[in-house]
């Protein structure tokens, strides 16, 4: 039977070892669908696989289908984003989108938005002053598990419908009960019927805009690193919860952060 080969522009997520010289990649593809492929020697100074696939880099790559790994046969790189791989700050950024993503996508099922959103995300990451790195990255990864099938109500109780409770003036520094396990805001005449945790209104409405708002917006967020690290603590328990994963990226950050 004659081999199966099938071009592809993918975003590298993961290298794993395997044997003496060869890498396993875990790739987002261009429609979200996730492929896992050989690259031969890749760990060999000579290979021109080296400097091509590596973590954060986007490539052209020709696979050939195999039973369970495809195999890589060419690769040509389309867009290295080598600054979140020289910069720490940028890296430790960077770090959470593709973890979020090698944990979340599948094989065949395709999620069309994931590529373009991260390819963005990633660039702007290149790109921004380091503060607002980390804001970049929860824009990321909260804009990613809502096209995943999980976004947060944020406008609405869950309980009733009700949105007057989050509108009232000066309600800044109100605090807003959040059901993680069943989705969104809840009112308080609903509160008794949920699981709820309370967080700062404030944290809901910059949740609000990071989830609603377009990057270069966003780029222009100032936001100190506090709410930062509130933001990413909210979107980690989001994840745990929806997609069940405990994203070891975010919780180095959380211990060792810069
Ligand atoms: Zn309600």
């Amino acid at each position: 039977m004659a081999s199966q080969t099938y071009r592809v522009r993918a975003l590298v997520l993961k290298r794993t070892k395997l044997g003496e010289s060869d890498v396993i990649c875990t790739l987002l593809a261009e429609d979200g669908s996730q492929i896992r492929a050989v690259a031969k020697g890749a760990r060999k100074p000579s290979s021109h696989f080296a400097s091509r696939l590596e973590v954060f880099s986007s490539c052209d790559l020709l696979l050939v289908k195999g039973r369970s790994l495809d195999i890589v046969k060419e690769a040509r790189l389309y867009e290295s984003n080598a600054s979140l791989r020289t910069s720490l700050e940028r890296s430790e950024a960077a770090s959470p989108i593709v973890e979020l993503l090698e944990r979340a996508t599948l094989g065949a099922l395709e999620s069309p938005q994931l590529y373009p959103l991260s390819m963005k995300a990633l660039s702007y990451l290149c790109s921004c002053d380091l503060e607002q790195t980390l804001t970049i990255s929860s824009a990321h990864l909260i804009k990613a598990v809502s096209f995943l099938g999980f976004k947060p109500e944020l406008h609405e109780c869950i309980g009733c419908g009700s949105a007057a409770f989050l509108q009232e003036e000066g309600a800044a520094n109100h605090a807003v009960a959040f059901s993680c396990i069943d989705g969104g805001v809840v009112c308080n005449a609903c509160k008794p019927a949920f699981e709820t945790i309370t967080y700062p209104q404030s944290l809901i409405t910059w949740l609000d805009a990071l989830l609603y708002s377009d990057f270069e917006t966003i780029a222009s967020f100032t936001l100190d690193r506090a709410t930062q690290i509130s933001l990413l603590r909210f979107i980690q328990a989001w994840i745990k919860q929806h997609i069940g994963s405990n994203l070891k990226s975010l919780n180095f950050l959380f211990t060792y952060g810069l």
